[in-house]
């Protein structure tokens, strides 16, 4: 049995229902979740790529283009950042993105007037 979400292979005991599909319990979690970007949840999302990826503490694609961006720019906004991006990547796409990133020490955030900038760590 696999998860429709990631393709990972399940036990039957494992796998959880939600809307239909049969999901991993990482997936599950996350489909119920909504985006946080506090820190568990970057845990969360950090551990569940390496485990999803086998690979430890590679950047998915896009968080390499981010932290391109992030270096290119020496710090931009999220909005920015997002428009930048231009795939159809959502807000919370990107903030969960940015939690991870955060969480792995590659980018932070800095409060810069109103506004908050993301930059390299
Ligand atoms: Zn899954």
């Amino acid at each position: 049995m696999r998860c429709e979400r990631c393709n990972q292979s399940i036990n039957e005991s494992e796998a959880r229902e939600h809307l239909g599909q049969t999901l991993c319990e990482d997936c599950y979690l996350d489909a119920l979740s909504p985006v946080r970007t506090c820190d568990p949840w970057a845990v969360h999302s950090a551990k569940t790529f390496e485990k999803h990826s086998g690979r430890k503490g590679q950047l998915t694609p896009i968080q390499s283009e981010i932290l391109a961006i992030l270096e290119q720019s020496g710090g931009i906004e999220a909005a920015a950042l997002q428009a930048r991006l231009g795939s159809e990547l959502t807000e919370s796409d990107l903030q969960r993105e940015l939690a991870a990133l955060r969480h792995m020490e590659k980018a932070r955030a800095q409060k810069h007037g109103q506004s908050i900038i993301w930059r390299p760590w």
